[in-house]
């Protein structure tokens, strides 16, 4: 499922290449005709990422709102203008590590999760696209411009030189500015949006009272915004914290230690495109934890497999629907 650090890159790359110009909306799929019709022709004036839920402006205080859920993703073609925080001096996109060394030969992971031009749920997990047809129909040739359509595009918007594709979403809904603050009201805080030591308060304080377990009050958005299973999985390890201790039997300083940690690796992973949970990698362990989901968790998709820190076997056990591993000795 794309996590936090996904959306705020979609949003990031909405800033560039699609607000401040008119869009041509449409839903080649039909589900989103109406929404879709009322958005074509209009400028879109800004983008805001709020945990998993993108929103972006249009002229006249229009909204949409997009929830990717878990199989969603945005395809960027055309121009699609690299994020010049992480392209390199020599105007190759680069990518920087963990010490903030500029790699000029970034590392791509084969599943797709740090794609440049396509990004939400990891391209293996996705129900209404094969990957074949998303190297072949999106290379954004000039020669066939608007790229073809491929696959179930539930809307896209098409500036003069940028198309972005949106497939799978739980959610892609119009609202008007009081639905979206009513929305936002909603969510928990999100270390991007909300300034981050009021948000500590905030997470630390609804956490401490709740008899709810922590493994689950990590993935309620009511709770904090933008965490998913993989996150929610690394920092219960990163904080060597038992995931169902009730949030407030959770000691404060271990509470405020998970928001402080999410503020960093959320960080991280709108810098890479990567859930990178891991710390003081030596260049080629991170190379290849770039490259390899498997080589840059704790615990995440570990089952059976020895913990990194003490050799016990990750467990796995379902909670809330999704899969939560953990490893019983260091999270006693
Ligand atoms: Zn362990």
């Amino acid at each position: 499922m794309p996590e936090g650090h996904s959306v705020h890159r979609i949003a990031r790359q909405f800033d560039r290449n699609i607000v401040g110009r008119v869009v041509a909306a449409s839903s080649p799929q039909g589900r989103f005709a109406e929404g879709a019709e009322m958005i074509d022709g209009r400028a879109a004036t800004a983008v805001r990422a709020v945990g998993k839920q993108m929103f972006l402006e249009f002229d006249d205080d229009l909204w949409l709102r997009v929830h990717l859920g878990m199989y969603g993703a945005w395809d960027f073609a055309g121009e699609v203008v690299a994020d010049p925080t992480i392209a390199s001096a020599n105007g190759r996109m680069g990518q920087t590590n963990q010490r903030g060394t500029v790699i000029d030969d970034p590392v791509m992971d084969a599943a797709g999760e740090n794609s440049l031009t396509s990004i939400g749920a990891p391209r293996r997990t996705r129900v209404h696209v094969r990957m074949s047809e998303q190297t072949t129909g999106l290379a954004g040739d000039e020669a066939d411009w608007p790229p073809p359509v491929v696959g179930q595009v539930r809307l896209r918007l098409l500036t003069d030189v940028t198309c972005a594709d949106l497939r799978g979403p739980t959610a892609c809904a119009l609202q008007t500015p009081d639905e979206v603050s009513a929305t936002i009201a909603k969510l928990g805080p999100d270390p991007l949006v909300d300034d981050v030591a009021r948000g500590e308060e905030e997470f630390t304080a609804v956490v401490r009272r709740k008899p709810t377990a922590i493994g689950l009050l990590l993935m309620d958005q009511s709770v904090v915004s933008g965490i998913g299973n993989v996150y929610r999985a690394e920092l219960l390890f990163r904080a060597r914290q038992n995931p169902h201790t009730p949030g407030r039997e959770v000691p404060d300083d271990v509470v405020r230690g998970i928001w402080r940690d999410w503020v960093r690796l959320l960080s991280i992973g709108v810098e890479s495109g990567q859930m990178m949970t891991m710390d003081d990698l030596s260049p080629a362990q991170w190379r290849a934890a770039m490259a390899r989901r498997d080589d840059r968790h704790w615990v995440y998709h570990r089952a059976g497999l020895p913990c990194r820190v003490c050799g016990t076997s990750i467990v796995v056990e379902e909670a809330a629907g999704r899969k939560l591993y953990w490893c019983p000795k260091c999270q006693a």
